[in-house]
């Protein structure tokens, strides 16, 4: 799928979608995040800043091992390493320099995280949240309680490069989660509609035959009734005497000869317009732009064809005809009475010696 660079990143994340799509998230955040702890750890080693240069090196450390475990790892549990680490150094930080230097921003981002997570009950993700948000309170609040001068003087020119990395940062996570989430959401939408046409292919199908049922062919009808389509021709066909080769045969090689029939009605009709098993052993064959006698023409040469057809099962050769129906679809006339018609002109084949097609 992905190749290169970008493969790299979507190793064993094949999983389903949405696990998948989270494992590739957190990769990329985390070399992300990782860039990002080690450059301000050298910011800060290089201001004299050592205690959060060291908290920042073992935050890259502990990113990029998540990356490296995510190969190996569960997702899960490499998401929640990455923000406990991410929501800790972010408070951490905004204890120590104020809340104005970026540092809060990864808490409100741990929120968003946080929220995301299909796993972690609602209110569960209610109480986690409650919680950062009072964290985030309680740090803005503290310094107003008890005024006291942070380590960064504000408009210098570290103040202004933590301000700037911070805000990459955060820009870079967002628009991670952000692609992953809509990315996830197109293939989650994909996979519904796979699986809806798929439901609706089974729902219309046949199982014996395989030909569609009769629930899709009424579909088309409707369609045939609302356009007002009338250059179309309907017949209806029945296998004669069938009662008798279940009856000579046995069910399952009755069975054989009602697969074989279907098949060739299928292809017989194929381009030539609709049919389908419209009952036991009787189909509907709907011919699109087709006059009755270009209809009868060809169907008449086609139930020849089924006549000297033979099924063979069991060592047993069945040989069996058809008697159809024919009706030239009129444009004053529902689908529904072009059926009777042709229906009735069925009966009248099959009271006048079968293996006829009446038109
Ligand atoms: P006709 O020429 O008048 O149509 O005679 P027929 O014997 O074909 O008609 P009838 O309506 O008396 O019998 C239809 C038979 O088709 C009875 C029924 O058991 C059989 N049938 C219907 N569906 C299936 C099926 O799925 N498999 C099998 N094996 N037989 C079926
Ligand atoms: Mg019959
Ligand atoms: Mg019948």
């Amino acid at each position: 799928m992905s190749s290169g660079f970008l493969s790299f990143f979507h190793k064993g994340s094949d999983e389903a979608a949405s696990r998948g799509d989270d494992v590739v998230r957190i990769r990329f955040e985390c070399i992300v995040q990782f860039l990002y702890y080690f450059t301000i750890a050298l910011l800060f080693f290089f201001n004299g800043f050592m205690i959060p240069g060291v908290v920042a090196c073992l935050s890259a450390l502990v990113q990029i091992s998540v990356f490296i475990r995510s190969y190996r790892a569960t997702s899960r549990l490499a998401r929640a390493v990455f923000l406990i680490v991410m929501f800790g150094v972010s408070v951490y930080y905004s204890g120590y320099f104020g809340m104005t230097r970026g540092f809060q921003y990864f808490m409100y981002l741990s929120l968003i995280l946080i929220l995301l997570e299909t796993h972690i009950s609602s209110d569960t993700k209610v109480f986690v949240c409650a919680g950062v948000i009072l964290t985030a309170i309680i740090l803005n609040a503290l310094p107003l309680m008890n005024p006291r001068e942070f380590p960064i003087e504000a408009g210098s020119n570290i103040e202004a490069r933590l301000r700037l990395w911070n805000e990459m940062a955060l820009a870079f996570n967002v628009v991670i989660v952000g692609l992953s989430y809509t990315r996830h959401q197109v293939e989650a939408e994909r996979q519904l509609f796979l699986a809806n046409q798929k439901l609706k292919l089974a729902a219309d199908t046949d199982p014996l035959t395989r030909l569609p049922n009769r629930r899709a062919i009424l579909e088309v009808l409707e369609e045939i009734d609302r356009d007002k389509d009338d250059n179309i021709t309907i017949a209806i066909g029945d296998i004669d005497h069938f009662k008798m080769v279940n009856d000579t045969y046995g069910h399952d090689a009755g069975d054989e000869v009602l697969k074989n029939i279907s098949a060739m009605i299928m292809r017989f009709m194929d381009k030539k317009g609709y049919c389908a098993r419209w009952g036991g052993e009787e189909f509907l064959l709907v011919f699109s732009n087709t006059n009755g006698d270009e209809a009868y023409l060809m169907l008449d040469h086609f139930r020849r064809k089924i006549g000297e057809t033979v099924t063979e099962y069991e060592g047993n050769k069945i040989q069996v005809t058809m008697t159809f129906g024919l009706e030239e679809h009129g444009f004053f006339q529902t689908t529904d009475k072009t059926i009777k018609d042709a229906d009735e002109k069925l009966y009248t084949g099959k009271n006048t010696g079968r293996n006829k097609v009446v038109y």
